[in-house]
């Protein structure tokens, strides 16, 4: 166990030739795998594939993907791979799962046969399931096709070796959009460009009945591919359009250079699959609700999506944490550095979405806002440094929405937005406004542009890069940063910035925009209750009114001050006790039992926004201005 990457344990160059060490003298072309995927029944939430893996005589294993880039835990679905089949010169072959990785097989390959023929079949989940690509994934109308979900892979090469041929036949009158490049198509049979196993799998196919697809930028080319369950969804307003090819303007000018040949936004609308972004190279697999772009309530929600998918073909995908960039899928990934890899791609991706004006200059400090106030009341912090947030993905991301205030969650998203903007602040103070974050990105995600590499990086090398820019003790700062246990958020950026948190009793548009597509009550910041609307707690904040007079989450309001609970109610009797002494009654249900708690809370309900500090100059708006 540790807590900083001082010394990176595999890059890319030592990991291949850690393998090319133990593979066979006998064998010294990687294989060409053919995946041949038939989709037509996906409505049904089945798909069908035949592989062709080139193999000699022996023992051989088989992979199927386990640790998949981007979801930081060894999510592979490997619980919907079924219908496996393994044949020789036409002969079943008798296969058997290994005892200690239920994502490896073993079987054997007879005299005579210089391949495996492979049929399995993958099943999307029947019912509603969140969950990455191992979520709900088809619907009626339209399915999002990872490759990892569908292929093997042959022990013994890194990804990047092998290469992979691979087609799908899609449902009848199904458009589709890839970052892969098509060879040939023939009606609903697509065939794709011959691929790394590392390009495949990071190339998803979207694909559906009703699809737009609206160019966003060229040189190199940009699109935004949509595929939704109706027509109707697909028809955002222009200036929904507009904000998408300034997202891809102000992006090219942040970095100054970019990392692929050319970029696809898939971004599904539906709410019959999962709702998640995962960043790929060259595209990313974004899904919201089916109004997602046509509703203005609900663009304001996802309005941080796409911004921060994209940022992370650059910060994620080109600069990638060197314990993060492992040779293949079986691998565990190390997670210590996302408070980089996730952490910047978030502070990056608000300041995108607020120069593109996909959110307003109101918006995006509402959002900073929310941030700011949720750390701010996060009681968990006092046990659990920010580091081992990052550390312990791979076992916790799952963990459930109750105790998250004490138990933490991934807070090196948004706790990081904090830190970063605190770094933005340091650079622009250090060099009287010479320098900035715009700098270290231009320093630390440049270079030459055009091609899908990946560069890896250690803890030392965003300490130096900073250095370049201002010296400064950056090696304590994040030490600090990263270890800290308050109290309170790290507000010492925002308040740099010419901005300070504030709580009041009315709602952001954004809090309440929250609170109606959740059906939920944000009572955090007052009472410490974060409610469903029909009482049920969701969680509660230590050290705030409700938990100290012995609420907790699973149990559920069911009156306030004698009256049966709603909104409305709480939100009234919350207003009143500010003008009385009384204590507020709340009656909770706890597994069948009912109990009334009195709470002698007199503050009424808060919310938070940020207000100006006019001794400072305003930093945050020269942050967020288009460049
Ligand atoms: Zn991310």
């Amino acid at each position: 166990m540790r807590l900083f990457p001082f010394c990176a344990v595999a890059c890319l160059t030592l990991s291949a030739m850690a393998v090319a060490e133990s593979k066979s003298p006998a064998v010294k072309t990687p294989p060409t795998v053919t995946v041949a995927l038939d989709a037509t029944e996906a409505p049904r939430k089945i798909l069908q594939a035949k592989l062709n893996i080139p193999a000699k005589p022996g023992p051989l294993t088989l992979y199927y993907p386990k640790w998949i880039p981007g979801e930081h835990e060894p999510s592979g679905p490997i619980q919907n791979l079924t219908g496996l089949h393994f044949q020789a010169n036409g002969h079943e072959l008798t296969w058997r799962r290994d005892l200690l990785d239920a994502w490896t097989f073993h079987v054997d390959v007879p005299e005579g046969a210089a391949s495996v023929d492979v049929t399995l079949d993958y099943l999307f989940p029947a019912t509603f399931e969140g969950g990455y690509s191992s979520g709900s994934s088809a619907t009626e109308k339209m399915a999002v096709i990872s490759w990892n979900q569908v292929l093997l892979y042959p022990a013994g090469w890194i990804s990047d070796e092998l290469k992979y041929v691979a087609s799908v036949r899609l449902p009848k009158n199904w458009k589709f959009a890839s970052p892969l490049p098509v060879a040939s198509q023939s009606g609903a049979e697509v065939r794709f460009a011959a691929a790394s196993l590392t390009t495949l799998v990071d190339s998803p196919v979207l694909t559906g009945e009703y699809m737009r697809m609206e160019p966003t930028g060229e040189n190199p080319h940009h699109e935004l591919d949509l595929a939704a369950d109706s027509e109707a969804a697909l028809d955002g307003p222009p200036d929904f359009f507009e904000h998408q090819r300034n997202l891809v303007t102000q992006a090219q000018k942040l970095f100054g250079s970019y990392h692929y040949p050319n970029y696809h936004f898939l971004y599904s609308l539906s709410d019959h699959v999962a709702h998640f972004g995962l960043e790929h190279h060259a595209s990313d697999d974004s899904r919201v609700d089916e109004r997602g772009i046509v509703d203005p309530t609900k663009r304001k929600l996802f309005a941080g999506l796409l911004p921060h998918e994209f940022v992370h073909s650059w910060n994620g995908k080109f600069r990638r944490p060197a314990d993060l960039a492992t040779p293949d899928y079986q691998k565990p990934m190390q997670t210590d550095l996302l408070w980089v890899y996730e952490g910047l791609t978030s502070y990056l991706g608000d300041l995108l979405s607020a120069r593109s004006a996909i959110r307003t200059p109101d918006e995006a400090r509402d959002n900073l806002a929310l941030i700011a106030a949720e750390l701010e009341y996060r009681p968990g912090r006092s046990w659990r440094n920010l580091q081992d947030t990052a550390d312990a993905v791979p076992a916790l991301q799952d963990s459930p929405a109750a105790w998250q205030s004490w138990r933490r969650g991934v807070d090196y998203y948004d706790e990081d937005v904090l830190n970063w903007l605190w770094v933005d602040v340091l650079l622009r103070q250090q060099t009287g406004g010479k320098k900035s974050m715009d700098d270290f990105c231009h320093a630390f995600h440049g270079g030459a542009s055009g091609s899908a590499e990946v560069k890896t990086y250690t803890f030392d090398e965003i300490v130096s890069t900073l250095n370049t820019l201002a010296p400064y003790d950056w090696r304590k700062f994040w030490t600090e940063r990263l270890t800290n246990h308050g109290p309170g958020a790290p507000l010492a950026g925002l308040e740099g910035s010419g901005w300070k948190l504030v709580l009041n009793d009315t709602p952001s548009a954004l809090t309440s925009a929250r609170e109606e597509l959740r059906d939920t009550i944000d009572s955090r910041f007052s009472l410490g209750l974060d409610l469903l609307a029909d009482g049920s707690i969701v969680d509660t904040v230590e050290g705030l009114p409700a938990a100290k007079s012995g609420i907790g989450p699973g149990m559920k309001v069911l009156a306030v001050n004698g009256r049966k609970f709603s909104k409305i109610i709480l939100r009234d009797a919350l207003k009143a006790a500010k003008s009385n002494s009384d204590p507020l009654e709340l009656l909770v249900e706890n597994a069948e039992y009912y109990r009334t708690f009195k709470i002698d809370y007199h503050g009424g309900e808060k919310f938070p926004h940020l207000e100006r500090e006019d001794s400072k100059p305003d930093m945050l708006s020269e942050i967020y201005a288009a460049k």
